[in-house]
C-alpha cells in the first residue's frame, strides 16, 4: 500500500485499470453541456455584473437589449485594460499561496483513494482567513473606508483576471494529467479533449505537496467573497454619509459566517464529492476561483448602490430563517461526518450494506436523503431576502443553487446506487425524500 503524498500513485504495484479506468458514460451532458457551461459560466459572470450596477440599474428586462450588449463587450475589453484590477487580483492569488507556504498549520491525511493510499494536506486556511481579514480590516481603520473600495471599483477587470486564472488552470492541469502513473477521476478519463479538460481529468493535481483542488476549493474565492462584500460595504458607507443599512449588515453577517465556517472546518472538505470523486478541471477551477467570489457576492454589490432598510421585525426575521438554515446545514453535516469517523455520539440508527460501510436511517439523514442541502437552500433564500423585492435579478444565486443542488442531489444517488446496489434501494424506500424531509 502506498502512503506517498505527492499525488502521483506508485507505480510499482497499481495497474492501468486503477490509476485510469476508462469512463464509460459522460456526465453533465457530454461534451455539449461542456460546452454549454465553460460559456455560460463566464457569460454571467459578466452579465449579471453589466446588467447590474450603479449605471445599468438592475432590471431583468433592459430597456435596450442591443444597447446592453454593447456596453458589455465594451465593458470586456476595457476590463483587458485595467492594469490595476489584474494587478490586485494577481496580487491577492500570490498572498494566499504565500499565506499556504509560511503560516503554520497541521497536517492532516485525506481518506484512502483508490490506490488504497491517503493524501497529506497542510491545513491552514483559517490562518489564511484570519491574516486576510485582519491585513483588511488594518486597512480600512488606518486609510478609511474609501481606500478599501478597490475590489468594487475594478469589478469586470478582476472577473476578468480570475476567468484567466482558471482557464490558465485548467490547462495546465489536464496536461499534468498525462504524465506517467497519475491517479484520474473514474468520471474524466472519456478519450473526449473538450469533455476531460472541463470536468478535470486528474483527481488529485498537485505541485509538489501543493494540492490544487482543495487550495482552490477553499481560499482564493470563498476568501475573496467575503472582502468583496467588505468592498460594497465600504462603498455603501461612504455614499450614504458614514453607514451601512441593516439589510447590508445580514448580508455581512451571513456570507462572512459560511466563508468562515467553511474555513475552519477545513478537514471536512476531505469527505466531499468535489475531493473525493471528481478531478480538477475548468468546471471546478471557473466555480472555485470566478463564479463563487463575484456571483455569490452579488447581493453585497447591489446593496451598495441600491441601499435597502428593513427595519427591525424583517431584519429579525431573515436573521432567523438564515441560521434555522445554519443549523440545519451544520447538525447534517456533523452528523454524517462524525458516523464516516466512527462516532455515533447521537446513538442514531444505521443499516449496514453488502460492502460492510454502514447508512444512517434516523437523525436528519432518516428525514431525507440530503437534508445538507435543504439547509443550504434556506440560507441562501434567506441571503437574497435582505435586498427586498425590486428586482429579480439578486434572486440568481438563490435560483442557481436550486438547480445546482438538484442536479447534484440526483448524481450522488445514481453514485451511491453504483456503490451500495439493492442496499441503496432499501435506504430509498426508508427515506423516500431527495431533499426536504417529507415534501421532494
Ligand atoms: P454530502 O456531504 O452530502 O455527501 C454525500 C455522501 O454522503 C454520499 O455520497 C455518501 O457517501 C454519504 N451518505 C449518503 N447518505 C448517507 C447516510 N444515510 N449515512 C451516511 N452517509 C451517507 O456531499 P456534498 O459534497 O454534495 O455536500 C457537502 C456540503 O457542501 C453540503 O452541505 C452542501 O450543501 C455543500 N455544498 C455547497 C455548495 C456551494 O456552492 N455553496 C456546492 C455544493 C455543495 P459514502 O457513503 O461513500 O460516505
Amino acid at each position: 500500500m502506498s502512503t506517498r503524498s505527492n499525488g502521483r500513485a506508485s507505480k510499482e504495484n497499481h495497474s492501468k485499470d486503477v490509476l485510469a479506468p476508462k469512463t464509460e458514460h459522460y456526465e453533465f451532458g457530454g461534451p455539449l453541456g461542456a460546452a454549454f457551461v465553460t460559456s455560460t459560466v463566464p457569460f454571467f459572470s459578466y452579465a449579471l455584473y453589466f446588467v447590474c450596477n450603479e449605471q445599468a440599474g438592475c432590471s431583468i428586462l433592459p430597456k435596450s437589449p442591443a444597447l446592453l450588449f454593447k456596453a458589455m463587450k465594451q465593458g470586456v475589453v476595457d476590463s483587458l485594460f485595467d492594469y490595476e484590477g489584474w494587478a490586485i487580483y494577481f496580487a491577492w492569488y500570490a498572498f494566499v499561496v504565500l499565506c499556504w507556504a509560511i503560516l503554520p498549520g497541521r497536517t492532516e491525511e485525506g481518506l484512502s483513494l483508490r490506490t488504497g493510499a491517503k493524501l497529506k494536506y497542510k491545513t491552514n486556511a483559517f490562518a489564511t482567513l484570519v491574516a486576510s481579514f485582519g491585513l483588511s480590516a488594518g486597512w480600512i481603520l488606518l486609510k478609511g473606508p474609501a481606500a478599501y473600495t478597490f475590489f468594487y471599483d475594478h469589478w469586470p477587470a478582476l472577473v476578468s483576471a480570475s476567468l484567466s486564472n482558471s482557464l490558465i488552470q485548467a490547462f495546465y492541469v489536464y496536461y499534468a494529467s498525462f504524465q506517467q502513473g497519475k491517479l484520474l477521476a473514474e468520471g474524466g478519463n472519456t478519450g473526449n479533449t473538450l469533455f476531460d479538460w472541463f470536468i478535470g481529468r486528474e483527481l488529485n493535481p498537485r505541485i509538489g505537496s501543493f494540492d490544487i483542488k482543495t487550495f482552490n476549493e477553499l481560499r482564493p474565492g470563498l476568501i475573496l467573497w467575503a472582502l468583496l462584500d467588505f468592498s460594497c460595504a465600504c462603498h455603501q458607507y461612504i455614499s450614504l454619509g458614514g453607514r451601512i443599512t441593516d439589510s447590508m449588515a445580514l448580508v455581512l453577517i451571513f456570507h462572512t459566517f459560511y466563508v468562515v465556517d467553511a474555513l475552519y472546518y477545513e478537514s471536512a472538505i476531505f469527505s466531499q464529492m468535489d475531493i473525493t470523486t471528481d478531478g480538477f478541471g475548468f468546471m471546478l477551477a471557473v466555480g472555485d476561483l470566478t463564479w463563487v467570489p463575484f456571483v455569490y457576492s452579488l447581493q453585497a454589490r447591489y446593496l451598495a448602490f441600491a441601499p435597502v432598510d428593513l427595519g427591525f421585525i424583517a431584519t429579525a426575521a431573515i436573521f432567523a430563517s438564515n441560521f434555522t438554515g445554519y443549523y440545519i446545514f451544520r447538525t447534517a453535516n456533523a452528523e454524517k461526518n462524525d458516523f464516516r469517523k466512527g462516532q455515533n455520539k447521537k446513538n442514531l440508527q444505521f443499516m449496514t450494506t453488502k460492502s460492510g460501510r454502514k447508512l444512517l436511517t434516523s437523525g436528519w439523514w432518516g428525514r431525507s436523503r440530503h437534508p445538507n442541502y435543504f439547509g443550504d437552500w434556506i440560507m441562501a433564500l434567506s441571503w437574497s431576502l435582505p435586498t427586498g423585492f425590486n428586482t429579480p435579478i439578486t434572486y440568481f444565486y438563490f435560483c442557481f443553487f436550486v438547480v445546482l443542488l438538484v442536479h447534484r442531489q440526483r448524481r450522488d444517488d445514481e453514485a451511491c446506487q453504483k456503490k451500495y446496489g439493492k442496499d441503496w434501494d432499501v435506504y430509498i424506500s426508508k427515506v423516500p425524500s431527495r431533499i426536504i424531509p417529507y415534501i421532494y
